[in-house]
């Protein structure tokens, strides 16, 4: 079985509901939902199946590219527990997802960014000054 998103609606829900079951910590989003047996593999239902929340994170934010069961999660933060989109790699899968990523700029100093769309609409601190908030750029492109 692999796991695959090809609506937007759906990549939604299933982000919105890993959210839910994590907490930031620092840069990252740590997982305290169900995980798997005795190991540290997040898990999550999602209409009806139970998948590694990673992968699906990852396959939410990449519509349209499958991710097959051999392959693994790396997390670039070294943490397996961690569901940040921009944290959860998958070695060998093509990166290819325009709608993903969303240009913000801090409301205070001006900084430049880019957040991937999911993350972009929610209330994102400015790692630069600390005071500022990260907001989508106006001109960006539809969602
Ligand atoms: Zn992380
Ligand atoms: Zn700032």
């Amino acid at each position: 079985m692999s796991i695959l998103f090809t609506s937007k609606s759906d990549a939604r829900l299933l982000l919105a509901r890993v959210l839910e079951k994590s907490r930031r910590e620092g840069a990252c989003r740590v997982w305290f939902g169900h995980v798997r047996g005795d190991t540290s593999v997040p898990r999550i239902r999602f209409n009806g199946a139970l998948l590694d929340a990673r992968k699906a994170v990852w396959a939410a934010t990449h519509l349209g590219v499958g991710v097959p069961n051999r392959v693994k999660v790396k997390n670039t933060c070294g943490n397996p527990l961690c569901v940040e989109p921009e944290h959860v790699t998958l070695p060998g899968i093509v990166e290819a997802s325009e709608w993903a990523f969303t240009p913000v700029v801090c409301n205070k100093c001006n900084t430049r960014k880019v957040l991937l769309s999911v993350l972009a609409f929610q209330e994102n601190p400015c790692p630069v000054c600390r005071g500022g908030i990260l907001e989508p750029v106006e001109e960006t492109r539809n969602l």
